[in-house]
Parts: structure tokens; sequence; C-alpha cells
């Protein structure tokens, strides 16, 4: 390629409202306290993220028991069970938070129907940690159900009081068929408002199915680990279009190009701008010099820090 080739990039990608939050907190730990500072699970599922993070002095650990009695440890964004928050206070950790908002939601809705004594039926992946911290709030009531399967397989009456809630990395079309077999299943069935769902998974869906219906091969920056970033290719892929995940830029294999006049590119939304950034940069190497923005939709959410990490530090608030 001698130059002339475009990049379609997408828009909305790379970091969530929630994720964002979330390294701001561990940046602004890192300011606060001396290292290392301890954080319960990868706080983002980005490797990029992660290692930067471990350079700088923060240590992860997969379950607060790994943390000295008394040092500082960070919850992940996807949240903890009440379970986890009441070991580390045994355990007299100082605790930052870092449960984004919108899945702080979703543990309230479970108090709550669990309170109003319904059977809580959480669509979703029974391993990924958002659902295991939201399956914690109500252990005894709740039922994780991934698919259609999943609910033809539930042993309930009809009348049985339920409410459903969802996985937040999941996008609405991933859940839309569930929660229709669902409708049909039981006649009282509860749900989240529409002001309760988050957004973000759907509109970087929506973005990347439309860049890769104008390129000839998209690609998409993002860790195998992190399942919006994979369902990313997926969704692209079924319009027809090649689809291929790459962790960095060094995974981008300039075979993929071959032919091609216009790349399709977004991320996943643990991924750092930064690591896009590069990939268009190799790109114009390659002769991809044009750049061509795509907009779905708009975010304009933003969370404020914790309470405790809000104020300077020093302040006095
Ligand atoms: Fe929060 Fe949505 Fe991001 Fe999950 S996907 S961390 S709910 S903003």
């Amino acid at each position: 390629h001698h130059g002339g080739g475009r990049v379609v990039l997408a828009e909305p990608r790379s970091f969530c409202a929630g994720v964002r939050r979330a390294i701001e907190i561990v940046d602004e730990a890192l300011r606060r306290y001396p290292p290392p500072v301890y954080v319960r699970k990868q706080i983002v599922h980005n490797h990029y993220v992660v290692r930067d993070f471990e350079r700088r002095g923060v240590v992860f650990v997969d379950s607060e028991d790994e943390v000295p009695t008394g040092a500082v440890c960070v919850f992940s964004a996807h949240g903890v069970s009440p379970t986890v928050r009441e070991r580390a206070a045994d355990r007299h950790l100082d605790v930052i938070d870092a449960t984004c908002p919108l899945v702080a939601k979703v543990h309230q809705q479970t108090r709550r129907y669990a309170r109003d004594e319904r059977t809580i039926l959480l669509i979703g992946h029974a391993d990924h940690e958002e659902v295991e911290g939201t399956y914690g709030e109500a252990p005894d009531r709740t039922i994780v159900v991934a698919d259609v399967a999943d609910v033809a397989r539930l042993e309930l009456p009809r009348d049985e009081p339920v409410a459903y809630l969802t996985q937040t990395t999941l996008s609405l079309d991933e859940t839309a068929e569930v929660i229709a077999a669902l409708e049909e299943r039981f006649d009282d069935l509860q749900g989240p408002g529409s002001d309760d769902i988050c957004y973000a998974s759907q509109n970087r869906q929506n973005a990347v199915k439309q860049i890769a219906a104008v390129a000839d091969v998209v690609l998409v920056v993002g860790s195998p680990n992190s399942s919006n970033s994979v369902r990313m290719v997926e969704v692209a892929a079924r319009t027809g279009t090649p689809a291929h995940l790459l962790p960095d830029v060094t995974h981008l294999d300039p075979g993929w190009l071959d032919g091609a006049r216009s790349v399709g590119l977004s991320s996943g939304a643990s991924v750092p701008e930064l690591l896009v950034e590069q990939v268009v940069d190799r790109l114009a190497g390659l002769g991809f010099d044009e750049i061509e923005v795509v907009r779905t939709a708009t975010e304009n959410i933003t969370f404020s820090l914790p309470g405790s990490l809000a104020t300077p530090r020093g302040s006095t608030g």
C-alpha cells in the first residue's frame, strides 16, 4: 500500500464510564498511599492496564484473603459480593470501592427483589466476576441463566413471582432473546427500567456493526479475556466482513489487510485509547492514512470518584 487507504474509526469505542472511573480511582490511590496498593481482581479486563499498574506499585490479588491485614485494597469495577466486603472488614482492610455505580445499582435491585421475595433470574455467565458479585447479594433467591435453554430448564411454577437482572457487559441484543423467553414463561415478571440499564456494550456493538458495513476488514483492539471485546469481533464478522481481535499493535498482521482499501477500527470498553492510537499510527505506516469517524451514539455519562477520594489530599473538604 502506498497511501490512500482509509481507516474508519468507530465511535463510541474504548473505555466506558465505569472503567474510566475505576482507573482514576487506582491512579488516585497510588498518589495517596505508599505502594503496594492491592487491587482485588484485574481492575478491568485489559492486560496493558494491569501491567502498567503493576509497574507503578499495584499488586493484583484474586482474593481479599491475600491482602495483608490493614492494607489498602481496591475493589474492581465489576463489583463484589457482601461476603467479600465482610471478609475485607474482618481483615481491617482499607477498602476503596471502584465498583461501577451502574453495577452497584444492579446489586441494589437484587436486594430489593429479594426483600420482595421474588426469585431473581440473573442473565449472564455464572463464572463472570460481575455475576459472582451480584449473585452473592441473594444467593438463596438467585438463579443465573445464560441462554434460552437455561430458561427452558427452570423448574419454577408459571405464577412464581420473578424478576430479572442482567450482567452489564452484555448488550441489549444479547439479552433480548432470554428476556423474551422469560416473558413467555412467567406471568409475574419484573425487570429493570430503561434508566437502570448500561448501554456501553450496545453502543460499542452498534458502532462496530456500522463500520463493518463500510470497511473491507475490521480490527477490534481488546484482550482475549475481555468478553465485550470478543463479542464485538463476532458482531462485526456476522456482517460478512472479516474481523480480528488484537490485544495491541504488536499483534497486527499486515496479511489481514491484503487487498483492503479501508480498515474499520474499534476497541472494547476495557481498552485504553492509547492502544488504538498505536494501531492508527501503524496503519498509517502501512498506507491507511485517511481517517474517517463513524459515530452512532454519544456517551455523556461520567461518574464521580468515591467520597473518600474526591477531595484533594490534605484538603479538609
Ligand atoms: Fe459500568 Fe456499564 Fe462499564 Fe459495566 S459496562 S463498568 S455497568 S459503564
